[in-house]
């Protein structure tokens, strides 16, 4: 096995460039923060400020968590794979020039996780319930939009906890970084994103898709696998958590495709299966972590759990976690999915505790454009 750690890197012209010659002053989002009728804070304190190469060290450091948390899956083939849909899409999406990573987490929980910057993880299990490579680009477009939106960002922005003081930079400030990534690891696996982020990233991935020459409806085909497999339950768990009511999300994606004439066509099961060849583990059968304890069993999962616990009564007092604050709906669910969890033991969610795997480092895949060009005409995309 080979733990090399280098990231997919698509080679366009001005990638170097992009990633490496940002300016640092990172006042482009003061005008996000506007715009979004965010009043400024006084003197001693502002909101977090990001430049685009401060957003990709943050990413990095969260895809780390998340790495560590689940592990990698130490495949090369199945990374090339997915590393080809993925950055098929990422090229047609408003932020081409990102240095995207596409990455398998090695767990039997279905889930998918965007990380600032271009970091899209999604899980072995998740890949296992995936039926066509249209599918699989929905879920993956889904994901792109939340990095190309910024809704990570935005919402760390609104984070009473990260806010900075006005010598301070994310780059200058190991403490600071620290905090940012913690939030944000705690937003994007605990908690997810709220209602509007789930939308949009529901509407513009499936454009996303389309035009990418997908069959635009592979999001609803996915849902519809994970509303079967989750029939049973008696709360949202796992994967878009916090997402809409299934099928009130169902419809209004159904609605958009007919409303924007999204017709692409290329499903492409055959290539996907030939690709990816996991089965899916059932939700009942999956083996958990106690949450917040992951990789502990037994007593020391218990003392940490209980820690965790005492930890989390705190918080509020001290207003480092401050985001379910604004996401409402992650935020309401979490709190009821810790009381009527039924998958597994009380309190666990088997997809989002899902035992993962001890590996965290990167699978390279290197993808030059004639790759890309290849991959496209073989599958019959534009
Ligand atoms: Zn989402």
């Amino acid at each position: 096995m080979k733990h090399s750690v280098v990231v997919v890197a698509f080679l366009l012209s001005g990638f170097i460039e992009a990633r490496f010659s940002v300016p640092v002053g990172a006042e482009q989002l003061g005008g996000i923060s506007k715009g979004l009728g965010i009043a400024k804070k006084a003197n001693d304190v502002r909101e977090l400020r990001m430049s685009d190469a401060e957003e990709q060290q943050l990413g990095a450091n969260v895809s780390e968590r998340i790495r560590t948390r689940y592990g990698v899956v130490q495949d090369a083939n199945v990374h090339r794979y997915v590393a080809l849909v993925g950055t098929a899409l990422a090229t047609n999406s408003t932020r081409p020039t990102l240095p995207w990573t596409f990455i398998v987490l090695d767990t039997d929980g279905v889930n998918a996780f965007a990380a600032p910057g271009g970091y899209v993880h999604i899980t072995r299990g998740a890949l296992a319930l995936i039926k066509s490579e249209a599918e699989l680009a929905g879920v993956l477009g889904h994901e792109i939009i939340h990095v190309t939106e910024k809704h990570t960002v935005r919402a760390i922005q609104k984070n009473q906890a990260v806010q900075m003081g006005a010598a301070e930079t994310l780059s200058g400030s190991a403490a600071l970084m620290d905090r940012v990534v913690t939030a944000v690891y705690d937003n994007i696996v605990e908690r997810g994103f709220g209602r509007a982020e789930e939308n949009e990233s529901d509407e513009l991935g499936i454009t996303l898709a389309n035009k990418t020459g997908y069959a635009p409806n592979g999001l609803n085909g996915f849902l519809v696998t994970l509303k079967e497999r989750n029939k049973d339950a008696t709360e949202k768990r796992g994967l878009f958590a916090s997402h809409p009511e299934m099928q009130e999300r169902l419809d209004r994606i159904t609605k958009l495709i007919a409303s924007k004439k999204l017709a692409a066509t290329a499903t492409l099961e055959a290539r996907y299966t030939r690709n990816v060849t996991y089965k899916p583990v059932p939700v009942t059968a999956i083996a958990t972590v106690e949450a917040g304890a992951a990789g502990l069993t037994g007593a020391d999962a218990k003392a940490e759990e209980k820690k965790a616990e005492e930890k989390k009564a705190e918080e509020p007092k001290k207003g480092r976690f401050g985001l379910s604050k604004m996401l409402p709906t992650g935020g309401g669910e979490k709190k009821q999915a810790q009381v009527t969890a039924s998958g597994g033991a009380r309190g666990v969610d088997p997809e989002k505790d899902s035992k993962g795997g001890s590996n965290p480092k990167v699978v390279p895949v290197k993808l030059v454009a004639a790759d890309l060009t290849a991959f496209k005409k073989e599958g019959g995309l534009p």
